[in-house]
């Protein structure tokens, strides 16, 4: 989508009124693999990249084990900008920004969608319907179990994972981690998407 067009979308939001940079992905555009992050941290609205704080950097190497960079695949958030301090999204600013998200996804025809943690799965499992979105199980319950999904016409492989800033914190998911990446591995390799 042309980004004036995008940026008009968000642009009523009182997070993209109090951003330093508004965060659209980054990595291969034309990659079958999508991962989907919540919404930019500090560093990643003072960079205008998403994914390079300390959640990114673990990220990369999560990646880099299962042998995907960033030329296999495209990284983007539900929202394209930091809510203060880290909060929570809410409802309205996820109907506010997702529309831009979709539009990436259209453009882009991701195979296998990736979403990092809560926010990010439950916004797919609910296909894209926010008011849907609490009904929705958490990341504990399906983190590594593959579905099939709808949205906007477009087939779509959704592997929910646990954020990569949750691992951090529990060390003890790395192992989850690992095992759920054998099965995005799995799909990739299947359906040689890199
Ligand atoms: N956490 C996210 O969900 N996205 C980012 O871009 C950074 C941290």
């Amino acid at each position: 989508m042309d980004k004036e067009k995008a940026i008009g979308l968000v642009k009523d939001t009182e997070i993209f009124k109090n951003c330093t940079n508004i965060v659209v992905g980054k990595g291969n555009e034309k990659a079958k693999i999508m991962f989907v992050g919540e919404a930019p941290g500090k560093n990643e609205d003072l960079q205008g990249i998403p994914f390079v704080g300390a959640a990114g950097k673990n990220l990369d190497s999560l990646l880099e084990r299962v042998g995907l960079s960033l030329d296999d695949v495209f990284i983007a958030n539900i929202l394209k900008c930091r809510p203060p301090e880290n909060r929570d999204p809410k409802p309205e600013e996820i109907k506010a920004h997702t529309p831009w998200l979709l539009c990436q996804i259209e453009e882009m025809k991701p195979e296998v969608v990736c979403s990092l943690g809560n926010y990010a799965t439950k916004f797919f499992l609910a296909k894209g319907n926010v008011d849907e979105m609490d009904k929705q199980p958490g990341i504990t319950q399906v983190h590594g179990k593959v579905k099939d999904i709808e949205m906007n016409g477009l087939q779509i492989k959704l592997i929910p994972l646990f954020h990569p800033a949750a691992i951090i914190y529990k060390r003890s998911l790395i192992d989850e981690w690992e095992k759920d990446m054998e099965i995005v591995k799995a799909e990739v390799s299947q359906k040689k998407l890199f």
